[in-house]
This record gives structure tokens, C-alpha cells and sequence, in this order.
């Protein structure tokens, strides 16, 4: 495998970073989590927007132009023979020294990675994923906007340690609120009367996939609301169903016990990963060139 670290294709075996790196240190940087099918990069600008908004917001310069960050993620799926990929930016603080003042540190690290990685949750895109509400709340927008796709996903961690502690598939987290607010790694809908509803998006990150799904879905003629909601929308909902690039568009069949709708995939979620699934397919930004 070839990563690109600090303006060279090195392999990963090569591909190491100082252990004083803020990154490491004190999850103090941004990523993304971007894929690429049949050649094309989904959504390519997009998610570089995210990346360079969430660098700006903790006061991070990116050393590179959108434009040689773009070209870098085409190179390093070049180089690793991928056309369809999960790539990985990450840029951090740089390295430093044991305390956290990003002022000591002198450069970001800039990394790329790119994998295969193939349906993130198996057979369950079929079946529908199992989910808890979990106890442990989303970082307030206060204390640190979730919209800042940083590397300090401990909050998301420990979500996901609890729904594993309980045997589901994924957790779904509440805001200090109590507004619905999104899954460990992935925006959440659901359907109620035919109509689409998910959370605003400040207790939340903004999704990629979600904007791409409300698009797909207005295209369809399906009315799609941005509203909060509560344990009771989500216990009624006909259908339920979380988004994220990892994720694509997976179906929630049951949430604390509650069957959701019949316990099988709802139409119009269906309808929705297969539209996504097209979408995927045919938008993009070409690898090659
Ligand atoms: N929320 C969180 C916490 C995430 O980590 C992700 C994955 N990036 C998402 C939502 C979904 O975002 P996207 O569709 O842009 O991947």
C-alpha cells in the first residue's frame, strides 16, 4: 500500500509520524472519509469543502490548495491501482511538543490513505441494522461544533462502545437537548406518512451523504422536512434509516426493542439506496486526468 505523507508516495511501511504529533497527542486535526467508484471520486468537492471549513474553524492552514489536495487523492489512488476506494485525508497540527499549544507546532502533517473497503455492514443493507439510543449525549455545538469533522471522534467511540456493549449494530445519540441528533458515524431520517424528516444540522456533522439523499429524494417527488425529533418520532417511525459515506444509506429495523415498521426495510428506504446506488455510479470526478 502507498500513502502519501508530507509531499511524497512512500510505502506505509515508511509512512511513519513523529508519537509528538498533536494529532496523536491531542486529536488536534481534520479528515475526511471520501469514496470513489468505478473510477470517479463521489462528491469530490464537497467533501474537500468540508475538510478545508473544518480546518478553518480550529484555526488550521492546510498547506495545500484545494486543487493539489484533489490531484493528491487521485495520485494516491493511482498509485494503488484503486478504482473503487475509501480514501482518507487527514491533516493535523504537526508536531509539537507535550503540551498542547498548537503554536509549537510548525507544519501540519498532511496524509492520504485509500482502501478497499466494500459494504461497510454486510448482509444488514438487506435485513436492516439493530440500534440503541445511547446514554452518552453529542459534544454540544458550544463545547465543540460536531459539524468540525475533527480527529477527536472519542465522543462517536463511545457511543459505539456502548451499542456494542449491548450486542447492537449502531448507536444512535441524543443532543444535551434531547433532540434526535445522528448515528456514531452517519446522519439519521426517518419516514413517517410518507414524508422524510431528519435533524438540522447543528447537533449533527452535515453530512455529504444526507445532502445527496434529500436531493435524490426531492427529485422523487417525497417530501423531505429538516425538523428535530425525539424518542417518540423515532419508536413511531415507519421506516428508519442512517447515511454516511462509510455507511451508504443502511436501513434501521429495530431501535431499543422497537420494530420499526414491519422489521424489514421500508419502501421508500429502498427506494433511496437504490437511487443512491446509481447516483454513485454514474457522478464523479475521474480518477485519471
Ligand atoms: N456523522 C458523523 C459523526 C460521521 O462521522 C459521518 C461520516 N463522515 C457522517 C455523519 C456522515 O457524513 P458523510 O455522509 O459526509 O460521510
Amino acid at each position: 500500500m502507498i500513502i502519501y505523507l508530507d509531499g511524497r508516495f512512500v510505502p506505509e511501511e515508511e509512512a511513519r509520524v513523529s508519537v509528538f504529533d498533536h494529532g496523536l497527542l491531542y486529536g488536534d486535526g481534520v479528515f475526511e472519509g471520501i469514496r470513489a467508484y468505478n473510477g470517479k471520486i463521489f462528491r469530490l468537492d464537497e467533501h474537500l469543502a468540508r475538510l478545508y471549513d473544518s480546518a478553518k474553524a480550529i484555526d488550521l492552514a492546510i498547506p495545500l490548495t484545494k486543487a493539489e489536495m484533489a490531484e493528491v487523492i487521485k495520485e494516491t489512488l493511482r498509485q494503488n491501482s484503486l478504482r473503487d476506494a475509501y480514501i482518507r485525508p487527514i491533516v493535523t497540527r504537526g508536531k509539537g511538543d507535550l503540551g498542547l499549544d498548537p503554536l509549537k507546532c510548525a507544519k501540519p502533517t498532511v496524509i492520504v490513505i485509500a482502501v478497499t473497503w466494500g459494504a461497510m455492514y454486510g448482509d444488514l443493507y438487506d435485513n436492516g441494522l439493530r440500534a440503541i439510543c445511547v446514554s452518552v449525549r453529542r459534544t454540544p455545538p458550544e463545547s465543540m461544533p460536531p459539524n468540525v469533522k475533527s480527529l477527536n471522534y472519542l465522543n462517536n467511540i463511545l457511543a459505539k462502545i456502548e451499542a456494542n456493549y449491548r450486542g447492537v449494530d449502531e448507536a444512535i445519540f441524543f443532543d444535551t437537548k434531547g433532540h434526535v441528533s445522528e448515528g456514531s458515524g452517519d446522519n439519521i431520517f426517518v419516514v413517517k406518512d410518507g414524508v422524510i424528516i431528519t435533524p438540522p444540522t447543528l447537533n449533527n456533522l452535515r453530512g455529504i451523504t444526507r445532502m445527496v439523499v434529500l436531493e435524490i429524494a426531492a427529485s422523487m417527488g417525497i417530501t423531505v422536512l429538516e425538523r428535530d425529533l425525539g424518542y417518540f418520532d423515532l419508536y413511531t417511525a415507519d421506516e428508519v434509516f442512517v447515511t454516511g459515506t462509510a455507511a451508504e444509506v443502511a436501513p434501521i429495523r429495530e431501535i431499543d426493542g422497537r420494530v420499526i415498521g414491519n422489521g424489514k426495510p421500508g419502501p421508500i428506504t429502498r427506494q433511496l439506496m437504490a437511487a443512491f446506488r446509481t447516483a454513485t455510479q454514474k457522478d464523479g470526478t475521474p480518477i485519471e486526468g
